[in-house]
């Protein structure tokens, strides 16, 4: 024990000085920005925009210091216990540097490393106090702009933008690194929390009486992504006379209470709560993470729950498995693409004729029944001769006969529901704008990652993944 006491006075004597140069340096620093603010006044070639990057620059150093500080205290608050088991650890020993980039750059933390027998494993509990234990060097502010800004442009470009607005440098490679780590860690939560929603201990679950009944909108789409292959694995695909898959599809959903559906004053719909959920990974996790995301939103206290879509078979598929009771319905615009896809094989390129005729069906399917116009449909059919036109035409009516009964737009009117699913469809194009730029390439990894990282975002969920941005939106919490 005694061999660690003349390290702990020194460390004393060292905290007296750097606090002491703390506040020396702050005297310093307003004397400076005073100073700077003088020759702004006079200086007749600069705008705002100039003082307010210098005093940005000036203060970095100070801001820098404050927060190693900080870190450091902390560490040296933090007990030498397993962060995992919270077993005490043994063969403890202090004097771990290790250097972070922080919001105002570099940091050093010397932090204490133990043994936890019963993990039996090295851990270092000041950096999972700190925040910094899942990470390649990089503070959790830092963190988090990496994971934001990738899942929102190309790394290069965030690379660039980040070092641009805020001074922080993170290189495109160690930027795509971080975000996928972050993406990972989002995911391990995605996952839990989905298991918690199931189980009915779901973050956001209304516990208040439900006062008017509402119903719950439940939309589902896809998209493609393009993916890089396997490493080498081209050439050997090649070989076996295959062509490796490049393009793959993301499965997305959004669920919302039509309750919380309104219009701006310009009459566009607005949805002011509404759940996402996309993933690359197949039906089956759709399946799941769109039921956990529904519950959350209160599909458990739902008087009733309807799923809008296009006429894709797993969709329904997914939809009796997953939403029994949902009542169904078909995208009132897919449903017109059919009908006219009839006019096309009678009128060919005549699109004045295909207008004339397609008009009136298109009003009837809206305002009065399917019925009707299913029955008009099949009429044509019958004045048909046997052959390739009257093929084409059976084909659309046979679609249209299949999905009736998702097909009462009437009604659906009548309750104030949406007739479309544009709300998915919107959400679609917007993911596709983010991952399909020209010349991108994307692993199932990278994909699933940024997704992620994009759905808690999306979701107000953010604070969940970084609990210090509480701070900046409390209502996001
Ligand atoms: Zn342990």
């Amino acid at each position: 024990m005694n061999a660690t006491c003349p390290a702990h006075e020194s460390s004393v004597c060292c905290d007296a000085e750097k606090s002491e140069s703390l506040a020396v340096r702050a005297a310093r620093l307003a004397e400076s920005l005073e100073k700077g603010v003088r020759e702004f006044i006079v200086a007749t070639d600069q705008n705002l925009g100039d003082i307010e990057l210098q005093i940005e620059r000036q203060s970095r150093e100070l801001q820098r210091q404050a927060t190693e500080k900080a870190a450091q205290k902390k560490a040296e608050a933090t007990p030498p216990l397993c962060p995992v088991c919270k077993q005490k650890l043994s063969r403890v020993s202090g004097g771990h540097g290790r250097s972070f980039e922080s919001r105002f750059g570099t940091i050093r933390v010397e932090r204490e490393r133990g043994y936890c027998k019963r993990c039996r494993k090295w851990r270092f509990p000041a950096d999972v106090v700190l925040g910094l234990e899942e990470t390649a060097g990089y503070s959790p502010r830092v963190q988090e702009m990496s994971a934001l800004l990738a899942s929102k442009m190309p790394v290069a470009e965030a690379s660039v933008v980040l070092e641009h607005l805020t001074g922080v440098k993170v290189p495109r490679a160690s930027l795509d690194r971080e975000a996928k780590r972050q993406g990972q860690r989002a995911r391990r939560l995605r996952v839990k929390l989905d298991e918690q929603a199931c189980l009915g201990r779901a973050h956001g679950v209304q516990t208040e009486m439900v006062l008017e009944p509402y119903q719950m909108i439940i939309q589902m789409d896809t998209w493609n992504i393009r993916e890089r292959d396997e490493w080498g694995q081209t050439p050997k695909l090649r070989r076996r006379g295959q062509e490796p898959e490049r393009w793959h599809w993301v499965y997305t959903g959004t669920c919302f209470r039509l309750d919380q559906r309104g219009k701006t004053a310009g009459g566009r719909p607005v949805i002011s709560e509404r759940g996402f959920v996309a993933t690359r990974e197949g039906i089956d996790e759709l399946r799941q993470q769109l039921h956990a995301e529904a519950l959350r939103r209160g599909l458990g206290q739902a008087a009733g729950a309807l799923v809008i879509a296009d006429g894709a078979v797993w969709i329904w598929r997914l939809a009796d498995d997953r939403f029994g009771q949902a009542r169904q319905r078909l995208d009132f615009y897919h449903a017109v693409q059919h009908l006219a896809a009839v006019g096309k094989a009678l009128f060919g390129e005549d699109q004045q004729k295909l207008k004339e005729w397609l008009r009136p069906l298109a009003k009837q399917l809206k305002h009065q029944s399917a019925i009707k116009v299913v029955e008009r449909l099949e009429e044509i059919l019958e004045s048909l001769p046997e052959g390739a036109l009257a093929e084409a035409v059976a084909k659309e009516v046979n679609y249209l006969k299949e999905h009736q009964d998702r097909m009462d737009y009437r009604a659906a009117q009548r309750r104030g529901e949406p007739i479309g699913s544009g709300a998915i469809e919107s959400t679609c194009r917007q993911n596709q704008c983010r991952f399909k730029r020209p010349g991108q390439y994307w692993s199932q990894e990278g994909d699933e990652a940024l997704l992620c990282l994009e759905m808690f975002w999306r979701n107000q969920r953010w604070s969940l993944l970084f609990p210090h941005t509480r701070q900046v939106d409390p209502s996001k919490n």
